[in-house]
């Protein structure tokens, strides 16, 4: 059998629905194939589940620390089936919802698995989907590396957060954004945490100075960092993961989280060109096939469900005859949400200095900040700005931060100057004014920082 669309989306996640849903309200008609579950990875396996486990483990955080702000409480326990009953229960409700929004809009949903088979031709099964325009967005799995095998104690994020105990001590294998949010999930829930980096330090696609102060309060929460390692063998028996590094150090523990990154899914894409793993595109996405467009995570760049949506919108755009801006990679913020979070747009300061030859910063810690001292958060923010004085990027470190995150955007995005936005009013007390602090620094004229 044969079926017809304007456009056909393979992959119902951040990217795929985006592109359908963007598509209908331009009056496409849109058939879209999943072979799993509307919402992807970012509503099932990342993004929302993995954000409900924090607020569990934020909240056990909060009960701990009762005593410093005269509340009497102690931490009974954690109840494992309760917390995936409440993340499942999140999760669920977001689903029906996004189930809901598709069939209002009139997006016709089939499930399957679908391939590519050439221009404008999808198959699924024994059925053949025909769009004028067809957009990939397949999206990832998690990764391993070789001589390491996932399964038994040995997780990915995929395993762990289903995981139906807490763990007395995990080794996790990666300090990128899994790996942190990790690591600080099973530590609030009183896991004994040890994180393996490669590169020489914890997020190393942030700005150093994140880095470093997550570096710092990690050390504070008890959680071992070790950078600059490499494991060599891992070994598991019925009752423990044995991780060798090269230098020869053993390390034990109840279960290893393998969190080395993602890899890209285009097994039922070969039709086009796959380049070092992602579909090749162009700056408006267009894949070497004639009317066949790739979104999210089997694009090259930043793997986030935010940079997914922003693609889908795009693509459809384009498709439906609208001339949208390429969008602006640099731009996009990014959030790791563990205890304490590290948000940042634009520009770290040595990107900024490769890229236009010198940049300048400053550095505002909320030890200043009236909203972050009543809430106990320690940390800082950090503003990189150009020689015209255009705020280039901006560094977050501390709970809560990644909401201020909407803030730093606009002045990133909107290529906004110190001297024009360090004049905004910012409510008092909030974590905002920490931000507006940093602006007031920037621009010579601080108020609650002395030299
Ligand atoms: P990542 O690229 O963020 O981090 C992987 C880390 O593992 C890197 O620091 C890398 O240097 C290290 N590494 C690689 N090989 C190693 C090895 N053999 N030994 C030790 N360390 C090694 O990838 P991730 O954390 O797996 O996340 C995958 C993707 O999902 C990322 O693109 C991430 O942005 C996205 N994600 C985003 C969020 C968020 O926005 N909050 C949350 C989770 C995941």
């Amino acid at each position: 059998m044969t079926r017809q669309a304007d456009l056909v989306v393979l992959g119902g996640g951040s990217g795929g629905y985006s592109a359908a849903i963007r598509a209908r309200e331009l009056g496409l008609s849109v058939l879209l194939v999943e072979e799993d579950r509307l919402g992807g990875t970012c509503l099932h396996r990342g993004c929302i589940p993995t954000k409900a486990l924090l607020h569990t483990a934020e909240v056990a955080d909060s009960v701990r620390a009762g005593a410093s702000v005269g509340v009497q409480a102690s931490l009974g326990g954690i109840d494992v089936a309760g917390m995936h009953r409440y993340k499942d229960g999140v999760v669920g409700k977001l689903y029906q919802g996004l189930q809901g929004l598709l069939a209002a809009h009139g997006a016709e949903v089939m499930a399957g698995r679908g391939q590519l088979v050439g221009p404008g031709e999808v198959r699924v099964g024994d059925e053949v989907l025909r769009g004028e325009h067809i957009v990939l967005a397949t999206g990832s799995s998690p990764r391993s590396v070789p001589g390491i095998e996932i399964g038994g104690r040995v997780l990915t994020s995929d395993e762990a957060l289903t995981l139906d105990y807490v763990p007395d001590d995990a080794i996790v294998l990666g300090g990128g954004v899994i790996g942190i949010e990790f690591a600080s999930i099973w530590a609030s829930l009183g896991a004994q945490v040890t994180v393996l980096e490669a590169l020489d330090r914890l997020l190393p696609a942030e700005d150093e100075f994140s880095s470093k102060q997550l570096a710092r309060a990690l050390r504070k929460r008890k959680i071992t960092a070790k950078t600059g390692v490499r494991v060599s063998d891992v070994k598991q028996d019925d009752d423990v993961v044995t991780v060798t590094l090269e230098n020869g150090t053993t390390l034990e523990a109840e279960v290893l989280l393998v969190a080395v990154g993602r890899a890209p899914n285009t097994s039922e894409l070969r039709a086009v060109e796959v380049r070092n793993g992602f579909v090749a595109v162009d700056d408006r996405l267009r894949t070497t096939l004639p009317g066949v467009y790739a979104v999210g995570d089997i694009v090259a760049g930043l793997q986030l469900a935010h940079r997914g949506f922003q693609q889908g919108i795009f693509v459809a755009e384009q498709i439906a005859g609208l001339e949208p801006a390429p969008i602006d990679e640099a731009g996009i913020p990014r959030v790791t949400y563990s205890h304490p979070e590290v948000a940042s747009v634009g520009y770290t300061e040595a990107a900024a200095k490769e890229r236009f030859g010198s940049a300048a910063s400053v550095v505002y810690d909320l030890a200043g900040n009236g909203r972050s001292q009543i809430l106990g958060t320690a940390g800082a923010v950090k503003v990189v700005t150009g020689d015209n004085g255009r705020v280039l990027g901006v560094h977050l470190v501390g709970d809560r931060v990644g909401e201020l995150i909407g803030e730093a955007q606009i002045l990133v995005n909107t290529g906004a100057r110190v001297e024009e936005v360090a004049r905004f009013v910012h409510a008092h007390p909030t974590q905002g004014e920490a931000l507006g602090e940093a602006l007031l620094v920037a621009a010579g004229k601080p108020l609650h920082t002395h030299a």
